[in-house]
């Protein structure tokens, strides 16, 4: 075994980790309670051209108000009422690279921010291919 097959392989695994981890996190947070809770899980579904990937580039972009938050979220066309996060995905069709860009609210400092935290999460789902109703 090459150590970089090796590298290759732990990192499969701390991506499946974090998968499950995110999964847990997304699956039981009272932030979703109510119409996104409860069969959250039934809802999340590969993206039908894009699949799960197991590359992405992130690129995280960081706002200090939910404010300046929906104002970025109008300047890409995504609908801003109630808007806590969003990420856009684009493919390379030449390299078949992908690169993800998060927008979101910056946490503040606590290890877990609650539904910051989770809407990091979820939107990190979204860049690796997930996607839901
Ligand atoms: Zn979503």
């Amino acid at each position: 075994m090459t150590r970089q097959f090796f590298l290759a392989r732990a990192a499969a695994t701390n991506l499946r980790r974090a998968f499950s981890v995110l999964w847990l996190i997304l699956s039981t947070s009272p932030v979703f309670a109510g119409p996104i809770g409860g069969g959250l899980t039934d809802r999340w579904e590969p993206h039908a051209t894009v699949g799960l990937l197991e590359r992405v580039t992130l690129k995280v972009h960081w706002y200090g108000s939910l404010e300046a938050l929906r104002s970025a979220a109008i300047e890409h066309n995504v609908g801003a009422i109630d808007l806590h996060g969003f990420s856009i995905l684009r493919g390379n069709a030449k390299t078949g690279e992908y690169v993800c860009d998060i927008y979101v609210v910056k946490m503040r400092g606590a290890f877990v921010d609650k539904g910051r935290t989770v809407t990091f999460g979820h939107e990190v789902l979204h860049c690796f291919g997930f996607r839901h109703e």
